[in-house]
């Protein structure tokens, strides 16, 4: 039997490819559960399938089905919930609203580029027979909002195909497809929001009575009970550690109260007074100085503009010399663009974040905002410049995302630090998962806590905080040791070697995000991978162009070396007479031996010549 094959039982067998297919046979036919690349039409035949009556889906993902045609199978089924997700997948590319101002994550990206063509739509209730195996759907969201899992009853035992809602003993796959609104907040503020969801469905896979479960990425589990137990208990650990030190405590106290008063977990502080100098609108702060000039941080919206203009007509201030911007976020950055056109000033930015200002059509990320913009001082981590009486500072801060900066502003009475998004009084901001928080020492939020033991300010500034606050060494400390505790706990969440890759959506992405380019032009593409282990890591990718295209790229590899960003880059020269339109192009990627599939994906819009 080829070793990509598992033997379930006489009529069922796991194939392990990019994701787990089940195979259950009849005769010479086989239904599939999932697809994913396709390979598993090669192994077939040695259990003596001849054709394939139906592969049926638990989830839209792409790499559940990026393999599947029309042609392989003489039916296909999906979730109810999720038809869309397969056959109109080419309304939710072309949609701005999944593109810019993401704040919905819902439905998850990691989507088909192009749609196939479906026959059954199964929910909760339906069942199936395929020679003597029965087949019985339940709902199970969580990984998804409309997965569903597949009972299987054959051979006298009891099956669960899964998806994606556990890998293992105790284990997901990553954490960014649980990002999901709850309570009072969207999509963006709900770290690990679906948990709840995927803790009744993983009960509800318990309470049929199942003797094996089969996860669409992972191990086959002999022992459901354990496995779900203990990745019910870890995702309980993991999200109490995450609220320990939360910012979001400080905007929805309301959303945490059971949490009040456990231990480990850090008081919300009290916010003091702001400096004289400084005045926040909106969310901007207005430095300014005894010559009466004005040195603004972000500018997120015009009503800033108007309020600058006006405080200049009463002679309050003078002029406007320089403008911060803290991080990408559209509420930071929309009206910059205006903002330059009016006050003309230069504007300081870090340098790890400044091609995104320059080039948004290069990302795709949480709350990105379309407005380009020229930077002029891209500044360099701890470069220092005078403005007036004070003494200004820049750092690259990784906190609230990692596309973010720090500024300090001294005198001789105050060291203020604008740590943008970062921390409120009740911690860090770290709940949206799409924004790239890497857990380990030295860097994200333990090299941002880091910095405030060495600095020392004496008042700290969020930009949607009228007040002024700090934190004391012990709670620094304790923040510190959180963090630690976690890259532990959220290790032991995933398969991966560091927990890293289950968090980081981005870890790889495709560079430019999104580009125009016309026919019979050659056009480059990169693909950045972060190696977020302690070894060096061999990445193989591919970019996978439409059929019609007739061209084939070759896979290209690179050694990436520990915790570094490596790059594989393509030039691909776009056929003459192919229609004008937006094509989405998946990379295939093998990271460290692991076929994961069409991971990322890249935006051509092809224009007329
Ligand atoms: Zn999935
Ligand atoms: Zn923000």
């Amino acid at each position: 039997m080829p070793s990509k094959l598992t033997r379930i039982s006489k009529h069922l067998y796991v194939h392990h490819g990019v994701v787990n297919v089940g195979i259950l046979i009849n005769d010479d036919k086989a239904l599939l559960i999932d697809f994913g690349d396709g390979t598993v039409k090669d192994n077939i035949s040695e259990l003596g399938v001849n054709s394939i009556y139906s592969v049926i889906f638990t989830h839209h993902h792409r790499d559940q089905a990026f393999g599947f045609k029309a042609t392989d199978s003489e039916r296909a089924g999906i979730p109810e919930q999720e038809y869309k997700w397969f056959s109109e997948v080419e309304d939710y590319w072309n949609n701005p609203a999944n593109r810019w101002h993401i704040y919905n994550f819902h439905p998850h990206n990691l989507m088909l580029t192009e749609s196939v063509l479906i026959t059954d739509r199964y929910k909760e209730g339906d069942s199936l027979r395929f020679g003597d195996a029965t087949i019985s759907v339940i709902d199970t969201p969580g990984h998804t909002d409309g997965s569903i899992s597949y009972i299987i009853d054959v051979d006298g035992q009891r099956v669960i195909f899964s998806g994606d809602l556990i890998y293992g003993e105790g284990k997901i796959w990553e954490l960014y497809s649980l990002q999901k609104a709850e309570a009072m907040v969207s999509d963006y503020h709900g770290f690990l929001g679906s948990r709840k969801q995927l803790k009744q469905s993983l009960l509800k896979l318990l309470n049929q009575s199942p003797d094996i479960l089969i996860p669409s990425h992972g191990e086959v589990m002999t022992d459901p009970e354990n496995a779900v137990e203990t990745l019910i208990d870890r995702l309980d650990i993991c999200y109490d550690r995450y609220v320990a030190i939360s910012a979001l405590r400080h905007y929805f106290p309301e959303m945490f109260s059971e949490y009040e008063g456990r231990s480990g977990h850090m008081p919300i502080r009290q916010g003091k007074p702001v400096p004289s100098c400084l005045l926040h609108y909106g969310t901007s702060w207005f430095i300014i100085s005894q010559n009466k000039d004005v040195f603004v941080i972000d500018c997120g919206n015009n009503a800033v503009i108007k309020q600058i203009k006006e405080m200049q007509n009463k002679g309050e201030i003078k002029d406007v010399s320089g403008l911060w911007i803290t991080h990408y976020h559209d509420d930071h950055v929309d009206a910059v663009p205006e903002f330059l056109a009016t006050f003309g000033c230069p504007i300081h930015v870090s340098e790890k974040m400044a091609d995104i200002l320059e080039n948004p059509r290069g990302y795709r990320l949480p709350c990105i905002s379309p407005s380009a913009v020229k930077v002029s001082n891209p500044t360099k981590d701890g470069q220092s410049w005078m403005w007036n009486e004070f003494k200004m500072t820049a750092y690259h801060f990784p906190g609230q995302t990692y596309y973010h900066g720090g500024l300090l502003v001294e005198d001789q009475n105050v060291k203020m630090f604008f740590a943008g998004d970062s921390f409120t009084m009740s911690g860090i901001d770290d709940y949206c998962s799409g924004n790239r928080n890497w857990l380990g020492k030295g860097v994200g939020f333990d090299r941002c806590l880091e910095l405030m033991e060495e600095i020392k300010p004496t008042h700290i500034f969020n930009c949607h905080v009228d007040l002024a606050f700090d934190f004391t060494d012990d709670e620094i400390k304790m923040m510190r040791s959180n963090l630690a505790e976690r890259e532990k706990i959220y290790g032991e969440l995933f398969p991966w070697d560091s927990a890293n890759y289950g968090m980081d959506e981005f870890w790889v992405k495709c560079y430019p995000y999104e580009q125009d380019v016309i026919s019979e032009n050659t056009v480059e593409i990169r693909v950045d991978i972060t190696n977020h282990s302690e070894s060096e890591k061999k990445a193989i990718c591919r970019p996978v162009l439409p059929k019609s295209w007739g061209i084939d790229v070759k896979p290209k590899s690179a050694s990436i070396t520990a915790k570094s960003e490596g790059h594989i880059a393509f030039s691909i020269l776009i056929p003459k007479d192919i229609q004008p339109m937006l094509y989405v192009i998946p990379f295939e990627l093998i990271y460290d031996g692991l076929a994961l599939g069409q991971f990322r994906e890249a935006m051509l819009f092809v224009k007329k010549t």
